[in-house]
């Protein structure tokens, strides 16, 4: 079996006709395998939709209970079969329940890696690495400038602002689906249990976390007096950063916990005082080990950075190609971001 007959880059998104389904597709069909809860993979309307318990919670979440006609939960390293297609889900590190999705027939193994970081993460299980012949990787951050470095070295400058200005509120713009909840884990794990305050959009997915991770002390940013504020860090969607909603708070300094933060000129675009380099997607050298250590032959290249990685493959004698598919990144850290902008700022900031 060649790989293009167990899975196929279509407009909906990758099908696997032998097995008839699609992986996170970005129209509805009638049966899809989702890898994790971020908006651009996971889309309401499908037939019957598989994916973790958690993804599932956290589509239920945000679209309500009619998301899907059918769900199906699986389980870690479980395998369920269709068309004599056998599938699994493999721990991606990138945001709670997130998975890569394995596929084998006739032994041809394909792994679908969907977002991922080879990180530890407080808030959901390790990556972990699925030996294959065929790796498709995403490479949202698949330029040699993106080395993110230590996240807890950044929580620590956090901190410090915050020692620093304890007049001031210090608020953190991070995604609502896993960004805000690692910061909150790793400012508890820095050995800080001060109350941390949330804005509104953050609050359901956040609670959900909190269920199953220990983050401490949480409270509403509604309510909360601007004198309470002082000192105190407060997360929002990257978007409120900008908002009248900042008013409330004194004197805050504008910090933003994003891969992107690496380059200066976005933190300088964006008017964030205090860029925190915190990424929920593997980095260049992440990239690079993990396409390696898979022992795949063949890498196939989606959303982000396509040709960068593409071209180190081939260098490196894998066969490799750029999938090109319309329709992934608009959620967490690839969220209003173009390739061809980071393409022009690496003369700029390349270390
Ligand atoms: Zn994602
Ligand atoms: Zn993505």
């Amino acid at each position: 079996m060649r790989p293009h007959d167990l899975l196929v880059p279509t407009p909906a998104g990758l099908c696997c006709p032998p097995g008839g389904f699609h992986i996170d597709p970005l129209r509805p069909v009638d049966k899809a395998l989702i890898t994790h809860g971020h908006s651009d993979h996971a889309r309401p309307g499908h037939g019957a939709v598989l994916a973790t318990a958690e993804t599932l919670n956290l589509m239920r979440l945000r679209y309500g209970d009619g998301f899907a006609g059918r769900t199906q939960a699986v389980r870690y390293g479980e395998t369920v079969s269709f068309g004599g297609v056998s599938v699994s889900f493999h721990p991606a590190g990138h945001v709670l329940g997130s998975a890569q999705i394995r596929i084998a027939s006739n032994g041809l193994r394909m792994v679908a890696s969907g977002d991922y970081k080879d990180v530890a993460d407080p808030t959901c299980a390790p990556f972990e690495l699925v030996p294959c012949d065929v790796f498709i990787t995403e490479a949202t951050f698949g330029l040699p400038v993106f080395r993110h470095g230590d996240a807890d070295r950044e929580i620590a400058k956090l901190l410090r602002s915050v020692a620093l200005f304890p007049e001031r509120a210090h608020l953190v713009g991070a995604y609502s689906l896993g960004k805000a909840q690692r910061v909150i884990a790793l400012i508890r794990a820095a050995g800080d249990a001060r109350p941390i305050y949330l804005h509104g959009a953050l609050e359901t997915i956040t609670r959900y976390y909190a269920a199953r991770v220990d983050l401490g002390d949480l409270r509403p940013v509604r309510g909360t007096s601007k004198a309470e504020l002082a000192g105190a860090i407060a997360l929002c969607p990257p978007s409120a950063l900008k908002d009248l909603w900042t008013r409330r708070f004194p004197e805050p300094v504008t910090a933003f916990a994003s891969g992107w933060m690496r380059v200066r000129a976005r933190a300088r675009q964006r008017g964030v005082e205090l860029p925190l380099v915190v990424s929920d997607h593997a980095d260049w050298d992440g990239l690079c080990a993990t396409v390696a250590a898979t022992g795949a032959s063949e890498i196939w290249v989606t959303h982000g950075a396509e040709d960068a990685l593409v071209h180190w493959c081939v260098t490196r004698g894998l066969a490799a190609r750029p999938l090109r598919m319309v329709g992934y990144g608009e959620e967490d850290e690839a969220e209003g971001e173009s390739p061809a902008a980071t393409d022009s700022e690496k003369a700029v900031d390349a270390p």
